[in-house]
């Protein structure tokens, strides 16, 4: 290769894989295949995940998914979401808002909300493996001074397609695109500081409630059972009823009625919960909100 075909190759124009659009070396970024993709179709990818680890046909599927989520978002949360559970409230940076009775959060970005560009993406609460608050520092200009707050937010990771669900907490799945660590930003100033890790404090403990951290816990002066008590009381009782009626069932010839079948899903769905900490309820949710949208 002449050094003139060596320039061409990284400042000449290339072709996107997905639009066919011209893109120069500024606006692009090269996926697996020796192909690129521009970035405006880029936008139709999630925030989250390095597009080089794809190809093309997996970054087809991936923005079909994106499609989804938005639509998810747009045709089944949205018109029935009157209050918005957000840390913080409002943000000129990021956020977490979450929607418990779907069992799924969403992460804020002034930067990509209200532009109809961006689909809006969709987590399922149990695809979350961790979550972490995150303090970055840096080093005082004055050599000897303590070091000052550089940024400070959330720290989300998700399940990864790679990742062994069997030996981590039960009812996890994995997400089908995202294996890097999600950082969600509050707070970029020391002014700002204070007020924002307060936010993070809440969206750490708003997923500790999801994950039923501390369900086993009981108050200083609360008598009788705690949350998690309950929920395997609730699974054991669940378990005896649905044997018992399964065998009503087949002493009966095997016909259930619908009442029948209502009431064995309401029983097995009380053992799941109690399997996996609770957690079984968010992804019902969630899968009911999927099964919406065709
Ligand atoms: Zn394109």
């Amino acid at each position: 290769m002449g050094l003139g075909d060596f320039f061409k190759n990284i400042f000449g124009k290339k072709t996107c894989a997905f639009c066919g659009g011209e893109c120069g070396v500024m606006s692009r970024t090269k996926i697996k295949g020796d192909e690129y993709i521009c970035s405006k179709c880029d936008d139709m990818c999630s925030n989250y995940i390095r597009k080089s680890r794809f190809t093309k046909p997996e970054l087809e599927g991936h923005m079909e998914y994106m499609k989804r989520c938005d639509r998810i978002y747009n045709e089944v949360i949205l018109p029935v979401t009157v209050k918005h559970t957000c840390y913080p409230s409002a943000t000129s940076r990021q956020g977490i808002e979450f929607f418990d009775s779907f069992g799924m959060f969403r992460i804020m970005d002034s930067s990509r909300d209200h532009n109809d560009r961006y689909p809006t993406e969709l987590f399922r609460y149990d695809q979350v493996s961790s979550y972490e608050i995150y303090i970055d520092e840096a080093d005082a200009e004055e050599p000897g001074k303590p070091k000052v707050f550089d940024e400070g937010g959330v720290i989300i990771r998700l399940v990864g397609t790679k990742d062994d669900t069997t030996k981590m907490r039960k009812g996890l799945r994995a997400h089908p695109y995202i294996i890097e660590e999600i950082k969600v930003c509050f707070a970029t100033n020391d002014r700002e500081k204070e007020d924002y890790l307060k936010y993070a404090d809440n969206v750490i403990a708003h997923f500790d409630a999801i994950f039923g951290v501390h369900d086993d816990e009981r108050g200083l002066f609360s008598f009788g059972m705690t949350e998690k008590e309950k929920r395997d009381l609730k699974g054991t009782v669940g378990f005896a009823k649905a044997a018992m009626e399964a065998v009503k069932v087949a002493k009966d010839g095997g016909e259930m009625s619908e009442e029948q079948k209502a009431e064995i899903q309401q029983n097995l769905n009380a053992m799941e919960d109690a399997n996996t900490d609770g957690l079984a309820a968010y992804t019902r949710a969630a899968d009911s909100a999927e099964a919406k949208i065709n």
